[in-house]
């Protein structure tokens, strides 16, 4: 049975707990079902570390992208540069992580929206779906979709914990909604109505690893091998079989990151 965890940062993982190895890891996962892996950019420095993971692993593909919370100025990310790198190799299949947090820095949000804008313009010159972040940056986040959409944007919100309406407004533009072990903590209720309410066609799964642990892990080091467990959680909210959830979540993978079968 095919799941995907479709967001983890493979290059920044815990390995202690699995004898020091990132084989290992991915064993771990692959031994629980797991059948691929998208490992998460979050700066250019760091790309060449996502890259090479990438193309060791059949199962791993990777992005290219700056995440909000990077401390560069809108004017230090050179777009050309970007392209060059999401164009190097057959195992990039996104732009990103990209997008707008106004929860951990509101005082960059001009700088952080003039990076977003930039990386929507080369993921529509290059024709690659983005992984957008979004923390209560709601309004800013979709006016910029909005804004790249008819240019032929594609994406998905990963790590999702806004509001349904947001939620509804991304699908009705096409993206897709990625939900991580947020949706197990204690007070995600309002995180596990939108789980309900969003088209199965639109869902995604991921772990964020290292990131985010779900319960009954919380508090440790994530590993990617714990998307079963948020997984499970989804296809539970959906009233849905757990092979039926990870059968339609790979084909939502696949159809938008546009992997053969
Ligand atoms: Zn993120
Ligand atoms: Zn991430």
């Amino acid at each position: 049975m095919p799941l995907v965890d479709s967001h983890c940062h493979l290059d920044r993982i815990d390995l202690s707990e699995v004898g020091g190895s990132l084989d290992e890891a991915l064993k771990e996962a692959r031994e629980k079902g797991v059948t691929g892996f998208l490992c998460v950019d979050i700066d250019l420095d760091n790309f060449q570390d996502v890259l090479t993971i990438a193309e060791k692993y059949p199962d791993v593909w990777c992005s290219a992208g700056v995440h909000p919370l990077a401390k560069i100025a809108a004017d230090q990310l050179d777009s050309d540069e970007l392209k060059r790198l999401a164009l190097s190799s057959d195992k990039v299949i996104a732009v990103g992580e990209c997008g707008l947090d106004y929860y951990y820095d509101a005082d960059t949000a001009d700088n952080q929206r003039q990076i977003f804008e930039k990386q929507l313009k080369v993921a529509c010159e290059i024709g690659k779906p983005v992984i957008v972040h979004t923390r209560e940056a709601r309004e800013d986040t979709l006016a910029l979709l909005r804004k790249y959409v008819p240019q032929g944007l594609t994406g998905v919100l990963h790590c999702f914990t806004e509001s349904l309406e947001m939620a509804e407004a991304a699908v009705d533009l096409g993206f897709y909604i990625s939900f991580s072990g947020i949706i197990t903590f204690r007070n995600a209720e309002p995180l596990r109505e939108v789980v309900r309410r969003v088209p199965m066609d639109k869902i995604l799964v991921e772990t964020d690893s290292p990131y985010l642990a779900p319960v009954p892990y919380r508090g440790k080091s994530n590993q990617p091998k714990w998307v079963v467990e948020v997984a499970q959680w989804v296809a539970d909210l959906k009233g849905i079989g757990f092979e039926q959830l990870g059968q339609a979540t790979t084909e939502n993978f696949r159809s938008l990151f546009k992997l053969p079968e």
